[in-house]
C-alpha cells in the first residue's frame, strides 16, 4: 500500500500578495464578461487574453528563465490558477500547453526544441492538443493502433505517422499535439513499444474534424494522420518509453485545481442568491462550502507534493474523484434549492446553472472516467 498522506500546504505572505495582484488584474481585463461566459471557466478560448496573460509572466511561471519561464514556485502557479478559475478567466487557448505538454517538453524535449518552443508557450502565443485517446481505445490507452514508422528520405530520419486519434480537445486551434503513436506492433508487454511525439498540426496529411458536443459546441475533435512525415527530433523522450511518459502526463493533467472549481461560478452565485432566513439554503450550501474547503486543502496539497519533486499521481486522483463528485451535484443542487426556471432569461444563476447541466457530466470523464481513477486509487491501496 503506497503512502496516501497529503500533508496540508500553506501560503506564505508572498503568495497572498500575488493573489491581491492577480485578483486586480483580473478584474479589470474581465471586467464586462456576462456569467454564463465566465462559467466556462478554462474551456473557453481567447487568444488575446493568452497573449496578455504571458506579458505579465503567468503562463510557464515554474520553467526556467533560460525557456521563458519565471522560475516561480507550483504554489505561486498554484495561486495563479485559482483566481483564473473563480475568474472565470478564458484560458482555453493556452491552458493544454501550460498545463501538461510545456512541462513534457522541459522533460523529454530535445534542446533545440526546447528552445523554440518553450518561450512561445510561455508568451501565450503556442498551442497545444493531447494526442491520446483513439475510437476504440479510451480508457484501455494502451490498445492503441495508431502508428509510427521510421522513415528515411532526402531530408534525413524521421517518422510517419497513420492513424487517428479522437475527442482532441482543442484541435482546431492547437498549433502542435503531443501524441501517443505505437511504434513496434503490439507484443505481449503492451505498455512497451508506445512512444510519444511532438506534431506540427499544419503538416501536410493532418486533417482535424470537429465533434459537436451537447451544447451544441465544437471543443474536441477528430483527428486524422495520413503518411503525415516528422523528423527525429520531434520524437519525445526515448523511443519505446511513450507509456512512463503518458503516465507523467495524466499526473500533471489530473493534478490541479481546475479538477473541483469547474462549478465554483454557480457556488458563488448560489451564496449570493441565498435567503438568509432560509435554514435549508443554510444548510445545503454551508455543506457545500466545508466540502470546497476540505477539496482545496486536497488539492494544494497535491500542487505542494509537485513542489517537492514528489509524484502526485494517486493523490491527483483522489482529487479528481472527490472533486467532480461534489462538482457534479452543484446543479442538482442548485435546482433542489431554487427551483430555477432554465429558459427564464437574464438571471445569471438560471443561465449558470442551464450551462453547467450540461457540461457537468464530462467532468467525471475528461483526463480519465471514475472508474478508471478509482482503479489507480485501489491499486494504491493495495486492493488489487
Ligand atoms: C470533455 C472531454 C474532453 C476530452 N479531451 C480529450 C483530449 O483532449 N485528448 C484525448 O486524448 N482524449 C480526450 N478525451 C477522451 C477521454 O480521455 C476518454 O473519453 C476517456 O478516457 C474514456 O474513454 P472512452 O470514451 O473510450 O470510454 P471507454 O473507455 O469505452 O469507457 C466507457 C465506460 O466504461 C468504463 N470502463 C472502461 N474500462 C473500465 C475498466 N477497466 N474498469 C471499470 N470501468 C471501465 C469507463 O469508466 C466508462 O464509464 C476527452 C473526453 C471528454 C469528455
Amino acid at each position: 500500500m503506497q503512502d496516501m498522506t497529503i500533508h496540508p500546504c500553506t501560503l506564505d505572505a508572498g503568495c497572498e500578495a500575488l493573489r491581491l495582484e492577480v485578483r486586480a488584474w483580473l478584474d479589470g481585463i474581465l471586467a464586462g464578461t456576462p456569467p454564463e461566459k465566465r462559467a466556462e471557466s478554462y474551456l473557453r478560448e481567447d487568444p488575446a487574453f493568452s497573449s496578455a496573460l504571458g506579458e505579465r509572466g503567468w503562463i510557464g511561471m515554474t520553467w526556467p528563465k533560460q525557456y521563458g519561464g519565471g522560475e516561480r514556485s507550483m504554489i505561486e502557479r498554484y495561486v495563479v490558477l485559482e483566481e483564473l478559475l473563480v475568474a472565470g478567466a478564458p484560458c482555453g487557448a493556452h491552458w493544454v500547453a501550460d498545463r501538461q505538454s510545456g512541462p513534457l517538453l522541459l522533460r523529454y524535449g530535445k534542446e533545440n526544441i526546447k528552445q523554440a518552443m518553450l518561450p512561445r508557450i510561455a508568451r501565450g502565443e503556442l498551442y497545444f492538443c493531447i494526442g491520446m485517446s483513439e475510437p476504440n481505445s479510451g480508457s484501455d490507452l494502451a490498445s492503441i493502433r495508431s502508428r509510427a514508422t521510421k522513415t528515411k528520405d532526402q531530408n534525413g530520419d524521421g517518422w510517419l505517422l497513420n492513424g487517428s486519434k479522437i475527442w482532441t480537445s482543442g484541435a482546431h486551434l492547437a498549433h502542435y499535439m503531443i501524441g501517443l503513436f505505437r511504434t513496434a506492433p503490439a507484443g505481449s508487454n503492451r505498455h512497451a513499444d508506445l512512444s510519444q511525439f511532438l506534431i506540427d498540426m499544419a503538416a501536410p496529411g493532418i486533417s482535424v474534424r470537429p465533434i459537436k458536443d451537447i451544447m451544441g459546441a465544437d471543443h474536441f475533435n477528430e483527428v486524422f494522420f495520413d503518411n503525415v512525415r516528422i523528423t527525429a527530433d520531434h520524437l519525445l523522450g526515448n523511443e519505446g518509453d511513450g507509456w512512463n511518459q503518458v503516465m507523467t502526463e495524466l499526473a500533471f493533467e489530473r493534478s490541479g485545481p481546475e479538477r473541483y472549481l469547474s462549478c465554483v461560478r454557480l457556488l458563488m452565485l448560489m451564496i449570493d442568491s441565498a435567503d438568509r432566513d432560509n435554514e435549508r439554503h443554510a444548510v445545503a450550501i454551508g455543506k457545500l462550502v466545508a466540502e470546497m474547503a476540505t477539496l482545496r486543502q486536497l488539492s494544494l496539497g497535491v500542487a505542494g507534493m509537485l513542489s517537492r519533486g514528489e509524484n502526485p499521481a494517486l493523490s491527483a486522483a483522489i482529487v479528481k474523484d472527490q472533486g467532480t463528485l461534489v462538482e457534479q451535484k452543484l446543479p442538482e443542487i442548485a435546482h433542489d434549492l431554487f427551483g430555477i426556471d432554465l429558459g427564464s432569461r437574464g438571471d445569471p444563476l438560471a443561465a449558470v446553472m442551464g450551462y453547467l447541466v450540461q457540461a457537468a457530466p464530462a467532468f467525471s470523464i475528461r483526463g480519465g472516467t471514475r472508474e478508471i481513477v478509482r482503479g489507480i486509487i485501489a491499486k494504491g491501496l493495495g486492493l488489487r
